[in-house]
């Protein structure tokens, strides 16, 4: 069956040092499954990343994964997932993760996280492609960043046309069914 959309989430190759984070990586993906939707990530049974893989699948949703082949045995290829791609380099992974998505969603994660939430986003503004992009600032991870794009609005380096590119959010339910449901991209 064809899923109802298809969520690209970025997050932490890592669980983060409280128990909470993992929760709620848990949930992200048991709201995927239990809504009928695929995950698409990074392939990586570590971390975060494992987490919200395996509660998708639990809850009955798609998960694909794409990852290179030199990240494999590093960060620990899902091999359980309905679709494993291993892809030659980081740039073809992010480009088949980005095409196979309605919607992207960063949780808390370190530098890789950052960096394709940053890239989705600025590609969103180039008009590469105009899916919705979501953050959810769980716990108030994501504050002090939030408070320094702020700051850099009003040093007149990013506009409010900007900012209106990504959802913030801080429920699970709420920032997903704005981002999958309500929004659903144009393909
Ligand atoms: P992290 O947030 O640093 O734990 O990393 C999360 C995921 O992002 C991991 O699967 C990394 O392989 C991936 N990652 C790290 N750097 C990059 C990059 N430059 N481009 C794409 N993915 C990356």
């Amino acid at each position: 069956m064809t899923p109802a959309f298809s969520l690209c989430v970025y997050c932490g190759s890592k669980p983060g040092a409280d128990q909470a984070y993992a929760q709620i990586a848990h949930r992200v993906g048991l709201w995927i499954g239990r809504n009928g939707g695929q995950l698409v990530y990074g392939g990586s049974n570590n971390g975060l990343m494992g987490i919200v893989a395996t509660a998708t699948l639990e809850a009955g949703g798609n998960v694909v994964g794409v990852i290179p082949q030199s990240l494999v045995k590093l960060e620990c290829a899902k091999t359980d997932c309905t679709q494993l791609h291993i892809v030659d380099t980081m740039q073809q992974r992010k480009l088949m993760m980005a095409d196979l998505a309605d919607a992207f969603l960063a949780l808390p994660g370190g530098i890789g996280t950052l960096e394709e939430l940053f890239e989705t986003w600025s590609w969103r503004q180039l008009g590469h492609h105009n899916k919705p992009v979501g953050l959810m600032d769980f716990g108030g991870y994501f504050k002090p960043m939030l408070n320094f794009l702020e700051q850099a609005q009003q040093a007149g380096f990013i506009n409010a046309h900007q900012m209106d590119l990504i959802t913030v959010g801080h429920e699970v339910g709420p920032l997903l069914s704005e981002l999958c449901l309500t929004h659903k991209a144009v393909r």
